[in-house]
């Protein structure tokens, strides 16, 4: 209940202790480095609030799993329409916390397009409910957005509203191998993605494996499949097999949600134009790594096992932006954070933990090729 969590951070002014929101716990060692390992931790119950089928919304305290998101939504034929990177036990508060991305996620949309309104317990210990339970209810600064992705470091989530999609009829991963050099089917990927959800997995010494998410009604998955079938037509591409054995939840998109625990994992952005030039450049700083390129966002995925030396290999990556390909790092697992946030971040972090006792804020590196 959010009055206990209030009652506990308030607890923790008194004894100025810190306290980090948790969920399940399966990913406490990522994202941001946190205060001090004698924190308190705190961890909201799970449970319906209300769910209300007719209108594609439900509300859920936030310790609530997916898996149990799930087996309430799925008798009404509804589903939330991303699957992040992590497992079914993963809650819905840490998914919103983290704004967790997920691999080939339903009609490419993210967390942050389907959490509708929150309550938060600041570090203050105040309980405040942002946006609401409809579609359209964002008026002045955006609170739902800013909790969105702030990993607890504004305020411990304790009920989630979110908002449901229909489970789509067909689902299907079609999976293609690329054989040209990314230089010729970056672009030709952009141009003919359609609709499509895509990815592309590139290990080292293996050739890129395309991954496109087929959804819809029998109608529009085959055509989206014939749209894939043409691709690979035109471009060296040979087609593999289908995963219609199973929801893209349960098939290949889980097996490409794996991540080793104790790997390096980054996520880099460019403008989409530039994908070859950025797969290039993670190429060269981790090659060991397995990149998972989302080419519609110009964003690239890199998983590589850890070294000793984690932190500059990072700030290498990041020197080799350049005023034509600005690049935005963060890091997801992995590397020490750098310490200090820029004077906004600092004022928003000062007005809702004045006392700084909740998480420390994430790492994230940002390169124009100015600097
Ligand atoms: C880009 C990205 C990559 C990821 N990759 C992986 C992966 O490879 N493997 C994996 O297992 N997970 C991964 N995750 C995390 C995963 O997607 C979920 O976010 C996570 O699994 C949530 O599970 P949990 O409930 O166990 O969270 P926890 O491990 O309990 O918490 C995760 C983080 O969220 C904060 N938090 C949790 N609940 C709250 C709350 N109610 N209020 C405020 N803050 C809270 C915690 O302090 C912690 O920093 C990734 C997340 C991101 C953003």
């Amino acid at each position: 209940m959010s009055t206990d969590v209030a009652r506990a951070m308030t607890d923790a002014v008194a004894s100025r202790s810190v306290v980090r929101g948790i969920g399940s716990g399966t990913w406490l060692f990522g994202g941001p480095v946190v205060n001090d390992a004698a924190m308190a931790t705190v961890r909201p119950p799970s449970g319906v609030i209300e769910y209300t089928p007719g209108d594609l919304v439900i509300t859920v305290h936030a310790g609530t799993t997916l898996h149990e998101l799930s087996a309430v939504c799925a008798p009404s034929g509804q589903m939330l329409a991303i699957a992040p990177y992590g497992s079914p036990t993963s809650t819905i508060g840490a998914v919103v916390a983290t704004a967790s991305a997920a691999p080939l996620s339903y009609d490419d949309l993210t967390i942050r397009d389907l959490v509708l309104g929150l309550t938060v317990v600041t570090g203050t210990g105040d309980v405040v409910r942002v946006g609401g339970k409809v579609v359209k209810n964002v008026a002045g600064f955006d609170l739902v957005r800013l909790n969105t992705g702030a990993f607890g470091t504004l305020g411990v989530i304790t009920e989630v509203s979110v908002r449901l999609h229909a489970k789509p009829i067909m689902d299907h991963v079609v999976t293609g191998t690329l054989i040209d050099a990314p230089e010729v089917w970056v672009h030709r990927l952009i141009a003919n993605r359609a609709p499509l959800p895509m990815l592309v997995r590139m290990a080292p010494g293996e050739p890129a494996q395309l991954f496109a998410r087929c959804t819809g009604n029998e109608a529009r998955a085959s055509a989206l499949r014939g749209l894939v079938q043409s691709f690979g037509a035109r471009n060296a591409f040979t087609l593999g097999p289908s995963d219609t054995s199973s929801a893209a939840e349960s098939g290949s998109a889980a097996a490409l949600r794996h991540v080793p625990d104790d790997a390096l994992v980054l996520r880099a952005r460019t403008k989409p134009s530039d994908g070859a030039s950025l797969i290039s450049a993670a190429r060269s700083a981790f090659p060991d790594a397995t990149l998972l390129l989302h080419p519609a966002r110009g964003s690239v995925r890199i998983t590589t096992p850890a070294t000793a030396h984690a932190d500059a290999h990072v700030a290498a990556f990041v020197a080799s932006a350049s005023p034509s390909m600005p690049l935005s790092v963060v890091v997801e697992q992995g590397a020490a954070p750098r310490p200090q946030g820029g004077a906004l971040e600092l004022a928003v972090k000062r007005a809702f933990d004045p006392h700084g006792i909740l998480n420390r804020r994430r790492t994230e590196y940002r390169a124009m090729g100015t600097e």
